[in-house]
């Protein structure tokens, strides 16, 4: 017996060991959301299940083959946004919800968590993707935040198309600012769902990077800008912790700094958890009065949800084979860390 154990001790120890092979493997994960909010399981209808499903997953495969090759986070953001940035369906680029006066006014973010280099834009009318402006504005100028024609005159001299403010504009949501004027509605009832779209991804060099993109909220103005655009509101990713995208009640967000409350939070006391340290947070979010919802990743791989609506838009997929699409809360099958 005792022999036995010796011989199986030594044949361990000449074996390369498995879980040593697995974890030299490449690994990265992606998170994505196309917007949280009170949505109406009666109106959602299969037909429109399908298809939120359909951009979702579109979206979740053009971040995933880009990480799945080896390419970077950053590049992993930029590629899940741009095609929900496109879609009518949500709050972001076509399809983004009007202000008061009846114009489409556009606001993004985008961070990259290996040197914590951000840009942001708000209030651009005539950006098709504004993800690419806001990257643009990290890579390409000295500054993190432009705003309005300032940021316009930028994406000019940057080479950005003027796109016509009728890409942007579509029958429902113009028909959800009538309703809200004509009803005297606020925002939320109006909407029923916010929209906004974001993006985290761990790459398989370990960087992390975090985007988000809206329209923001229907009926809004003076000017109003949301958490979206604003880096450690909406928006945030740090190396050292985690990259997190925003959606919701914006001003609340704001009040909270989210995005970077939970990478602080993480970052100083990593042993209570990802998961725990995003709850805790959207808990604050909704003691204050507001609602809405996170996705983040960190450097492990987790890709992780909380929001303290009754649905988000999202999804998310990872190197260990996590690939799924989500609308109401408890819908996700997979577990959410790959396993190394
Ligand atoms: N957070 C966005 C804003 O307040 C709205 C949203 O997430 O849909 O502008």
């Amino acid at each position: 017996m005792k022999n036995a154990i010796t011989l199986a001790l030594v044949a361990l120890a000449l074996c390369p060991v498995p879980a040593l092979a697995e974890e030299a493997e490449p690994k990265w994960s992606l998170a994505i959301h196309g917007g949280a909010g009170t949505l109406d399981r009666a109106e959602m209808t299969p037909e429109k299940r399908a298809a939120y499903e359909a951009a979702l997953q579109a979206a979740l495969d053009a971040g995933r083959a880009v990480l799945a090759a080896g390419g970077s986070a950053m590049d992993a953001v930029k590629a899940a946004i741009i095609p929900m940035e496109d879609s009518p369906l949500f709050n972001a680029g076509r399809g983004a919800v009007f202000t008061w006066e009846g114009e489409n006014e556009l606001d993004a973010s985008i961070m990259d968590g290996r040197d914590r280099s951000a840009g942001a834009v708000a209030g651009v009318k005539t950006v098709k993707n504004p993800i690419l402006l806001a990257d643009t504005v990290r890579t390409a100028s000295p500054h993190v935040f432009m705003m309005g024609k300032g940021a316009e005159a930028f994406a000019a001299e940057k080479g950005f198309a003027v796109t016509p403010p009728e890409w942007f504009a579509t029958p429902a949501r113009r028909e959800a600012l009538e309703r809200m004027k004509a009803e005297k509605l606020s925002a939320l009832d109006v909407d029923l769902k916010f929209g906004t779209v974001g993006a985290v991804a761990l790459d398989q060099s370990g960087n992390l990077a975090a985007g988000t993109s809206t329209g923001g909220m229907t009926g809004k103005r003076w000017g109003r800008i949301g958490d979206a655009p604003v880096i450690g509101a909406g928006t945030y990713a740090d190396n050292r912790a985690c990259a997190v995208s925003a959606t919701g009640w914006g001003e609340y967000f704001l009040r909270v700094g989210v995005a970077h409350e939970i990478c602080a939070k993480l970052r100083m006391a990593p042993a209570a958890g990802a998961q725990k340290i995003a709850d805790d947070v959207m808990a604050e979010v909704a003691a204050l009065g507001g609602d809405g919802g996170v996705i983040l990743v960190t450097p492990a791989g987790e890709a992780l949800y909380s929001f303290n609506t009754n649905g988000m838009y999202r999804g998310r997929a990872t190197s260990a084979g996590v690939n799924e699409v989500a609308i109401f809360g408890g819908e996700e099958k997979a577990s959410t860390t790959p396993d190394h």
